[in-house]
């Protein structure tokens, strides 16, 4: 197996330490990869080589549409490599072969838009207040963006940053998780062939304490852009705090699914399935915590409860399995302890609640699909974040219960509910404190519509218009056409 290295100011390279990793498959722990281990030295060469090809290189001096025009190319040749990036994808996080391949086409996808977008904003002129003079808008890049990725959907979070910080004009570092590089790598190959100017990707592998902490400390970066969890993202906050650093933080959730009684609960169901056991419920808009109005509580309980016993576990390559194992041995326990407290605090455990008995599975970090009932607001499941296939209901009486129940969270990233009364669909999805909320439908996200957390869930929006100008500044530039002596300090 080749040693697989950082890529830094248009060179492969290993790390200056010589240290390196190796790359497992959750589903059976072997070793698919050996990769290159940087720390803080890379990172610094890395945000180095970023700086020099913002300030001194030719990128600044290529235009918008030649910028959109290999943006887009770059999603073509996504696509043309989609199924070897899909197989890397799964191999390394345990995630299915299709869900992998949805990935790659999203991606794609997310690179032509943004590809398209590069030349699409011109500089707007607003109202001034003086006569003769012209007040006009522009936009800039930001600089250079250090990003930072988790590992549950690699490449597709490292999309939703590179793609608008490249129409935007700004060089970049992207980490990606220690555990998931594959992909990254991968890609980072491809954008080779489209010829980026030496300096502009830069790839850097590593931990986070090191490499990580790194981009959000260095004051040569100029913005950090990160997606993980909230402890990190505060860390990542005070670092930045060094330089005053632009911040964009796509951190945790805890996303509530509503049914209300007059709603299509029977539909529904296949929803909340999707919403929770998808990628082994390891999404951070998944809908863990199920509020079910009491009238179709016991209905709903039961429905669910015989889908869940029939949920296929397996490997991700294997095209009959429907969920794949956690990422690590650490999440594996993590997950144990969130159920085996929340049993603990009174819930009521259901099905699963324990890692499954096949042995076909015993190598790999799988955790049986898991329900819990009888939850109330003041226990940790309610509260805390699993990233793991357990959903857990509570019962409500009134719509305001389910309302102030769903907003009673640090988090809002996203939320949803059923319902078939236009009123009640009007006063619910006002009353949710979510950056996204779903109405007869949920986890639906895509390109075109911004995506990002209200409260402890964030700063600011990824994805859409609002993606790109996240790595923008804004300059105002006043003229003035006909200037007269002011004469305050006299003649
Ligand atoms: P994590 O916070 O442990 O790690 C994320 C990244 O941060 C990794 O690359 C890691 O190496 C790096 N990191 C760790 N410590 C660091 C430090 N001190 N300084 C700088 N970087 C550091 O998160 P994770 O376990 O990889 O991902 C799961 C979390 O991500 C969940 O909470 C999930 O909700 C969240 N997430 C959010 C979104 C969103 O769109 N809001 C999307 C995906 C995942």
């Amino acid at each position: 197996m080749d040693l697989l290295h950082q890529f830094i100011n248009g060179q492969w390279v290993p790390a200056k330490s010589g240290a390196q990793r190796s790359i497992q498959n959750p589903f059976d722990q072997k070793v698919i990869a050996h990769v290159t281990e940087g720390d803080r030295e890379d990172a610094k060469a890395a945000i180095k080589s970023a700086q020099n090809a913002f300030y001194q290189g030719e990128w600044s001096k290529i235009s918008a549409t030649e910028r959109g025009k290999m943006i887009y190319e770059l999603g073509n040749l996504i696509e043309a490599h989609k199924e070897k990036l899909a197989e890397l994808e799964t191999l390394n996080t345990g995630k299915t072969y299709t869900e992998s391949l949805w990935d790659m086409d999203d991606i794609a996808g997310i690179f032509r838009y943004y590809g398209g977008l590069a030349d699409k904003q011109a500089g707007e002129v607003i109202a001034s207040p003086n006569p003769n003079t012209q007040s006009r808008l522009e936009r800039e890049p930001v600089g250079v963006v250090g990003m930072i990725c988790p590992w549950n959907y690699p490449l597709l979070q490292a999309a939703w940053k590179i793609a608008p910080a490249l129409a935007a004009g700004c060089t970049l570092v992207i980490k990606p998780s220690e555990i998931t590089p594959l992909t990254t790598i991968e890609w980072t190959r491809l954008a080779l062939q489209v010829g980026f100017p030496p300096g502009v990707i830069n790839t850097v592998l590593g931990p986070g304490h090191s490499v990580g902490a790194e981009l959000a400390e260095n004051h040569s970066v100029d913005m950090i852009s990160f997606t993980g969890g909230v402890l990190t993202g505060k860390k990542i906050m005070q670092a930045a705090a060094g330089n005053v650093k632009k911040v964009a933080l796509e951190l945790g959730g805890k996303n509530p699914h509503i049914l209300f009684e007059d709603g299509d609960w029977q539909t529904a169901i296949d929803f909340i399935l999707n919403g929770v056991f998808f990628h082994a419920g390891q999404i951070c808009s998944a809908g863990t915590r199920l509020l079910v109005a009491s009238g179709i509580h016991d209905q709903v309980v039961s429905l669910l409860e015989q889908r869940i016993r029939n949920i296929r576990l397996g490997n991700g390559m294997d095209e009959k399995t429907q969920m794949g194992p956690l990422i690590s041995a650490d999440q594996l326990q993590k997950v144990e302890n969130h159920v085996q407290t929340a049993v603990q605090e009174g819930a009521k455990l259901l099905v699963g609640g324990e890692r499954p008995e096949d042995p076909g599975l015993r190598e790999g970090f799988f955790y049986a699909p898991t329900l819990l009932v009888g939850c109330e607001e003041d226990m940790r499941i309610v509260q805390e974040e699993v990233f793991g296939p357990v959903v857990h209901v509570e019962k409500f009486e009134t719509e305001e219960e389910a309302i102030e129940k769903s907003n009673n969270t640090i988090y809002g990233l996203s939320g949803g509910f059923w319902s078939r009364d236009p009123e009640r669909i009007d006063r619910v999805s006002k009353a949710l404190r979510f950056g996204t909320v779903w109405v007869n439908d949920f986890n639906v996200y895509f390109t075109q519509a911004p995506w990002g957390g209200y409260k402890q869930s964030g700063l600011g929006r990824e994805l859409g218009h609002t993606g790109l100008e996240e790595f923008q500044e804004i300059k105002h530039i006043y003229q003035n056409f006909n200037p007269q002596p002011i004469n305050w300090f006299g003649k």
